[in-house]
This record gives structure tokens, C-alpha cells and sequence, in this order.
């Protein structure tokens, strides 16, 4: 690699010691401090630590983490990858990652979906990885296609290699600006936000209609029409015009979903030589092999075969605590984290069907203040486990689990949830702020 300039070499090396002093005095790891420090005095810095490196950029609304994690194991393979594993997926984390792996001839960067444009155009990174967009907790619909506007925008006219989920309309619209793409099919079963052609307005046909809208989002809605079968999303009839599992077309435009090379078959990936690999990981769920499969197209993308790649995805077991245990008086507790509608259905998806789930809901300002997004997540499947309700909004959630018929028993807090369980293992699905403070009282992985 060629030399920093001096004052890029300066700014580098504040920027670590305010993130080691950040450390140092508790608090927290520092990354994004240190970034900021880096910045301050070198606004240019980022830029220049980009250049020489081959780098792949992580954005989507869920999965994020855990898929560039996913593909810093793998690009591990072929030597030292700079990554930000702490989730600070703003510049000032950026910097603080590419600055403490300097001679990193890999980076792998999970950034926020808004920051997306602007760090494309600094880092000038080879390759893109874009997954799924939906809602997050401030969003609404007319954000996220925003969102996927300014990607268009900034993939245009630039030579980036994109790995995109082909079944996401918005991603495929956001991602197909881009000169070269690599589809994906990892399914899209938060499809709330997706009913509409970005292209046009119009109505999309989605195929393989198995998963159940919760028929708006009204309170209550879901619940009248518990046994009532499908009700009609606006625009999609069950089983429209004979399309195949996770495809979809717009009814009035040309906009479809483009072919994939890649599939997500069950337990199995389908590479582009429709060569069939057992997706042998530990991370669990549906949500887990989806991300699985678009690190092993992001691996080929730098040229690592998927039996170089899959073995090292086998390496990873826990992301930032995500699926972590945590043990106090013989109740081990699975921590799992869900920050948005879509989250929480792929962490339903994970659930232990045998055992009992704790809820932990809270409203400060990363989870989102408004608590309405709960109406948009259907609880119906969880009926039949025995089920707490803690945090500092369980109020809100506990409304939302009655109105869905779903038995619950409301605890004040995690530890008296925790400490009403017979002993042996229990789920915990948290959100942002709940997950983290679980996780500091609890401490660390088991
Ligand atoms: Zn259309």
C-alpha cells in the first residue's frame, strides 16, 4: 500500500488514541470518537484510507450486521479484512475501522442506508452488497423510496460491482442502475412495504403468496381476520398470474423482478452453476442462510469459491451479542434482537417453538419514540407458548398482544421475567435500547 499523506497519517493516529482514551474511561469501544477526532483534522480522511483497498460496502434495513460480519469471515480467507464490528456504520465509525486495520488490503463496511451515497462516492469501493429496505421505525413508505432513489443516483455512471436481493422490489429498483449486478434470490417475507411498482405506482404481482398481510395497518384488523384466510393486499390477489416463489412484476409497467444467479433453496445455496451447497452455519434462521448466501456471492465477487468461503461463515456464532446467551441462577436466556416490523417477524422466524419468549419493548430515541409500529407486526404466532411482557413500554406491547388475542403475563422488568421461568432456556426478543440494557446488566455472552 502507498503511504498516508503526513496529515492523513496524523489524523489516523489521534483518531485511535481518542478512540483507545474513549475506551479506556468506559465509554464504549471508541470507534466513533475516534472517527470523528480522524475527521475533524483531516476531512478527507476516509477518502484517502479507501484508496488502495478492495472494499465492499453492507447496506439494507435488517441483516446488516451479521452479513458483513458474514463476509469479513469469509474475505478473511484471503487476507487481513478491515471491518467496523461494532455496528458504527456512519464515516466517523468508517474511519475509526479502515484506521485501525491500515494495512488491511480488504475492508468490508456495514453502512447506514442514508449514509449509503455519500460513502460510495468517498471510498470509490469496488463492490456493493444491498439486501432489503423496509420501514424502519421512523420510516414510512415514501422514505424508503427515497432511499432507494439517491442509491440509483449514486450507482450511476460508476464502474461498482452490486450484489442486490432480486426479490426486493425496491432494492432491485434502487440496485439496477448500477453497470454490473449480481442477483440474488433470498426471499422477502416482510413484503409490507412493497406493493407498489417503485417504477411506476402500479400494482406489483407477487408470487408464492404464503405469507398473510396483516390487512392494514389499523388496530385490530389482523385479529378479526385471524381465521378469516388471506385478506387481499391492495393490488395482489392471492396467486396472481402464475408467478413462481418470490418473483414479482409490476401490472402496468415493464419493471420485474430480475433473474438471479444465486438462490436461497431451504437449507441449501444454489450457486450461479446451479451447483447445490448444504448451507452449513451456525447462525440460526431463514434470516441467517438469506444473509449466508449473500456473503457467498460477495466472496465470489473478490474471487474466493464458495468451498473456500463457506467454511469460514461456519466460524461465525454470535454478532454484537445477537444470539448470545446470557445465565443467571440456571436460566439461560437467547438474546435476539429485533428493531423494526420486518425485524421481528425474522426473529419469530428463530424462536424455539418449545419454549417461552420474553418481550422487551422500550421507546428512547435509536428504538424509535413511537411505539405504533407494533400494530405492524402480526404477534398471532405466539399464540401457545407461554409469553412475558417486560420493558419500558410493556404497556404498549401488552395492548398490542391483547388486541391479538395472544395470552401474556406483564413483568416490570427482564430480571423478574427472567426469574419467574423454571430454570432451563428461554427466548428474548428485545429491541435496540432493551437488547443493549439486558446485555449490560446481564453481562456478556455465556
Ligand atoms: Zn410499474
Amino acid at each position: 500500500m502507498t503511504q498516508l499523506p503526513l496529515r492523513a497519517q496524523l489524523a489516523s493516529a489521534l483518531g485511535r488514541t481518542a478512540a483507545t482514551l474513549s475506551r479506556a474511561t468506559g465509554r464504549g469501544d471508541g470507534s466513533v470518537i475516534g472517527g470523528r477526532v480522524g475527521l475533524a483534522l483531516e476531512p478527507d480522511l476516509l477518502r484517502k484510507l479507501a484508496r488502495d483497498r478492495r472494499l465492499a460496502l453492507v447496506s439494507a434495513t435488517n441483516g446488516k450486521t451479521t452479513t458483513t460480519r458474514l463476509i469479513t469471515s469469509a474475505l478473511q480467507e484471503l487476507g487481513d479484512v478491515a471491518t467496523n464490528a461494532f455496528g458504527a456504520n456512519m464515516p466517523a465509525g468508517h474511519v475509526s475501522a479502515l484506521s485501525s486495520a491500515k494495512d488491511a488490503p480488504y475492508g468490508v463496511l456495514e453502512v447506514d442506508e442514508k449514509y449509503l451515497p455519500e460513502v460510495i462516492e468517498t471510498t470509490g469501493a469496488g463492490v456493493v452488497v444491498l439486501m432489503n429496505l423496509s420501514r424502519d421505525q421512523m420510516d414510512r413508505a415514501a422514505e424508503i423510496w427515497l432511499l432507494a432513489q439517491k442509491w440509483r443516483r449514486a450507482l450511476v455512471a460508476r464502474n461498482t460491482h452490486v450484489i442486490a436481493n432480486a426479490d426486493d422490489p425496491l432494492v432491485a429498483w434502487g440496485a439496477s442502475t448500477a453497470a454490473r449486478v449480481t442477483w440474488v434470490s433470498v426471499g422477502q417475507p416482510w413484503k409490507e412495504d412493497s406493493w407498489c411498482c417503485p417504477e411506476c405506482g402500479g400494482p406489483l404481482d407477487r408470487g408464492g403468496m404464503d405469507y398473510v398481510p396483516p390487512g392494514g395497518h389499523a388496530p385490530g384488523v389482523a385479529v378479526r381476520q385471524a381465521d378469516g384466510g388471506v385478506p387481499a393486499a391492495p393490488g395482489s390477489p392471492a396467486g396472481p398470474g402464475g408467478l413462481a416463489e418470490n418473483d414479482w412484476a409490476c401490472r402496468e409497467c415493464s419493471f420485474r423482478r430480475p433473474a438471479p444467479s444465486w438462490f436461497l433453496d431451504g437449507d441449501t445455496v444454489v450457486d450461479p452453476r446451479g451447483q447445490r451447497w448444504p448451507l452449513d452455519i451456525r447462525l440460526p434462521g431463514r434470516a441467517n442462510r438469506a444473509n449466508a448466501v449473500v456473503a457467498l456471492a460477495t466472496a465470489e465477487a473478490f474471487g474466493l469459491p464458495v468451498q473456500r468461503a463457506l467454511p469460514r461463515l461456519a466460524e461465525v456464532t454470535s454478532v454484537a451479542g445477537r444470539y448470545t446467551t446470557v445465565e443467571r441462577e440456571g436460566r439461560q436466556a437467547r438474546l435476539l434482537l429485533a428493531k423494526n416490523p420486518a425485524g421481528w417477524l425474522e426473529a419469530f422466524d428463530v424462536l424455539d417453538p418449545a419454549l417461552p419468549v420474553i418481550l422487551s419493548v422500550n421507546a428512547q430515541g435509536p428504538d424509535g419514540r413511537d411505539t405504533s409500529w407494533l400494530w405492524d407486526v402480526d404477534y398471532r404466532v405466539l399464540r401457545g407458548r407461554p409469553v412475558y411482557v417486560t420493558g419500558e413500554r410493556r404497556l404498549d406491547l401488552a395492548l398490542r398482544l391483547d388486541v391479538a388475542e395472544v395470552p401474556f403475563q406483564l413483568t416490570e422488568s427482564f430480571g423478574h421475567a427472567l426469574a419467574v421461568q423454571p430454570p432451563g432456556k428461554v427466548d428474548v426478543i428485545a429491541n435496540y435500547t432493551a437488547f443493549q440494557q439486558i446485555r449490560s446488566e446481564f453481562g456478556r455472552a455465556v
